[in-house]
C-alpha cells in the first residue's frame, strides 16, 4: 500500500509517514443505536462495511428496516415529550458542549477510522472534518440558552422529531451539521447515515450515550437509501434534513409535499473557480488544486469548473499541471497523501463513465502519469480542456476528481458562464481587485462564494445553495432558525 502513489515526475520523494491504527479499537459488528440502547436489526440482518483503499471488510453494520426505523422515531418523539423539550437551554448546552469536548478528546480516533472506512487523506480527517466536527458542537453550544436573542421577539419553539439522512463525502461533519443545532433548538433525532461510511457516526452516538445524552434525543439506524425513505416517510418525523444528490433530493421532496414537514436540503453543486488576470496566479493554482482534488472531489461544493481569462491561460495550464504531477495518489493513512481512495466501486465507475464520457464529447484529457495500485479504488487527477458550456462533464456533477477547463474575455462572459449550470451552490472568484470581487460575487448565483480561497468551512457561516443544490441553511444563526418555529 505505501508503495501505492504516483509522482513520478517530481524530483524528489517522500518517505511512507503512516499513521498508526493501533489506537483503534472498531467492534466487529455495530447495532442500531434507539432509545440509549444498542439494539439488534428486528431483521437480523447486517452488511459489511469495507475499506475502499484495501478493498478489506472494517466492520459488520446493522440493517435496519421500517419497524426499526419506527422504533428509533417513536424514542425520539418520547425523549421529546419527557426530557429534551422540558430541559433549559443552559442544561442542553451543557450536553452539547461535553459532545464536544469528547469529540476532541477521541479526535485522533475518529480522524483514522474516517479515512478506514471513507477512503479520504488522514491530513484531511485529522485537520478538516474532525475540528470542524467539534467546533459545530462547541458553536451551537452556545447558542442553546440564548434563542430569544438569536430571534428577538419572535418567541423561537422547538419543532419536535428530525429525521437527518447524510452522504459519505463528510460523514462525521454532516452528523455534525446537523444533530448540533437540532439539539441545541431542543429537537431530537433520527438519523441515517450513509450506508458506505457508517462507522464515524455510530462512534458519535457511543459519544452522546459517554456524555451522558438522554436515551432517545439522538437515534441512528443504519442501512442503505430504503432506510432513509422510511425515515421521510414517517408520520411522526417533523422534519427533514438531507444532505446528498439532487436526484434523492427530489423524491424526498415529492414524498413530503402536502405534508406539514419541514425540510432542508443541500444537494449537488458544479462550482466555478473564475481566476482572473491580475490574480496572483501561483495562489489561485493553489486554490483550484484544493478546490478540486481535496477529498478526491468528493465535495458538493468543489471547484469543479474552472474559468480562466484567456490572456493568461496558458500560464496558468502550464501551473496547474506541473503542480498536478506532484500530487501523491495513495495510502489514505499516509500523511504525504494528497488525494487518497475513491469512497466506492460504484462513485469509481461513475466517476470513470464522465472520463470516458468527456473524450467522447471531443475533450482533451490531461492525467500525470504513474500506476495506481490494483486493488482499492483510485482514480488520477484529471483535466479536460477544450470543453464546450454544453458537455456534459461541464453541465453534470461528476463527484471526483475531475476539473472542466473554460477561458473567458470579459467579466460580463466570465458571470454568464459561472451561472449557466442547473446547480448554485459555490463558486470562487480569484483577482487582486477588491472591486472586482465584489461585483463578480454580487451577481453569481451561488450560496457560497469564496474569494482569494477555496473549500474554507467555518460553523457561523451559513452554507446551502441555489436552484436545483437544495434549498435552506446549515451553519450560523441560518442553520439554528431551520430547527425553530416561530410565533412572530
Ligand atoms: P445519495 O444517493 O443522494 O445519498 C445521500 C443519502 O441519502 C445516503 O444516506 C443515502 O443512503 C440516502 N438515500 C438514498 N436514497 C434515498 C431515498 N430514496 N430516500 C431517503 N434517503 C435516501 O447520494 P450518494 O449516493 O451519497 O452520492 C451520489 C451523488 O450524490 C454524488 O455523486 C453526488 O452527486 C451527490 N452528493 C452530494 C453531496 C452534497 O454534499 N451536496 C454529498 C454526497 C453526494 P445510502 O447511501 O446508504 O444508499
Ligand atoms: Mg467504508
Amino acid at each position: 500500500m505505501s508503495e501505492n502513489k504516483i509522482n513520478l515526475k517530481s524530483n524528489w520523494d517522500l518517505a511512507p509517514s503512516l499513521e498508526s491504527t493501533s489506537h483503534i479499537n472498531l467492534k466487529k459488528k455495530y447495532d442500531l443505536f434507539i432509545g440509549g440502547k444498542w439494539v439488534k436489526p428486528s431483521s437480523g440482518k447486517y452488511f459489511d462495511t469495507n475499506n475502499p483503499a484495501t478493498e478489506e471488510k472494517l466492520a459488520s453494520i446493522a440493517n435496519a428496516n421500517k419497524k426499526d426505523v419506527d422504533m428509533a422515531v417513536k424514542a425520539a418523539r418520547k425523549a421529546y415529550d419527557t426530557t429534551w423539550s422540558k430541559l433549559s437551554g443552559k442544561e442542553r448546552g451543557k450536553y452539547i458542549f461535553r459532545i464536544a469536548r469528547i469529540i476532541q478528546e477521541r479526535a485522533k480516533e475518529l480522524a483514522v477510522v474516517e479515512t478506514l472506512d471513507g477512503g479520504k487523506p488522514i491530513r484531511e480527517s485529522r485537520d478538516i472534518d474532525i475540528p470542524l466536527a467539534a467546533n459545530h458542537f462547541f458553536y451551537y453550544a452556545g447558542w442553546a440558552d440564548k434563542l430569544e436573542y438569536a430571534f428577538p421577539n419572535r418567541n423561537p419553539k422547538s419543532l419536535g422529531v428530525a429525521g437527518q439522512i447524510t452522504p459519505w463525502n463528510f460523514p462525521l461533519l454532516m452528523a455534525a451539521w446537523k444533530i448540533a443545532p437540532a439539539l441545541a433548538c431542543g429537537n431530537t433525532v433520527v438519523l441515517k447515515p450513509a450506508e458506505t461510511t457508517s462507522l464515524t457516526t455510530l462512534l458519535l452516538a457511543e459519544i452522546c450515550e459517554q456524555a451522558g445524552l438522554p436515551a432517545g434525543v439522538v437515534n441512528v439506524v443504519t442501512g442503505a437509501g430504503d432506510v432513509g425513505a422510511e425515515i421521510v416517510n414517517h408520520d411522526g418525523i417533523d422534519k427533514i434534513a438531507f444532505t446528498g444528490s439532487t436526484g434523492v433530493g427530489k423524491i424526498i421532496q415529492k414524498a413530503i409535499s402536502g405534508t406539514d414537514k419541514k425540510a432542508t436540503l443541500e444537494l449537488g453543486g458544479k462550482a466555478a473557480n473564475i481566476v482572473f488576470e491580475d490574480a496572483p496566479l501561483d495562489q489561485a493554482v493553489e486554490g483550484i488544486i484544493n478546490g478540486i482534488f481535496f477529498n478526491q472531489g468528493h465535495v458538493c461544493c468543489a471547484g469543479s469548473r474552472l474559468l480562466v481569462q484567456e490572456s493568461v491561460y496558458d500560464v496558468v495550464l502550464r501551473k496547474l499541471k506541473d503542480r498536478m504531477e506532484s500530487l501523491i495518489v495513495g495510502n489514505p493513512l499516509d500523511k504525504n497523501t494528497d488525494i487518497g481512495a475513491i469512497n466506492s466501486k460504484s462513485q469509481l465507475d461513475t466517476i470513470n463513465h464522465y472520463i470516458k464520457l468527456g473524450k467522447e464529447e471531443g475533450a482533451e484529457i490531461y492525467q500525470p502519469e504513474g500506476k495506481l495500485e490494483k486493488k482499492g479504488y483510485w482514480c488520477k487527477p484529471t483535466l479536460f480542456t477544450g470543453v464546450a458550456q454544453s458537455n456534459r462533464i461541464v453541465q453534470e456533477e461528476i463527484f471526483g476528481p475531475v476539473l472542466a477547463i473554460q477561458t473567458f474575455r470579459t467579466i460580463e462572459e466570465a458571470i454568464t458562464k459561472a451561472n449557466n449550470t442547473p446547480y448554485g451552490l459555490s463558486a470562487g472568484v480569484w483577482t487582486d481587485k477588491g472591486s472586482k470581487i465584489f461585483n463578480v460575487t454580487s451577481q453569481l448565483r451561488a450560496g457560497i462564494v469564496w474569494a482569494n480561497t477555496f473549500n474554507k468551512f467555518d460553523p457561523t457561516s451559513p452554507f446551502g445553495g441555489y436552484k436545483e443544490s437544495g434549498f435552506g441553511r446549515e451553519g450560523g444563526l441560518h442553520g439554528l432558525e431551520a430547527y425553530l418555529e416561530f410565533e412572530n
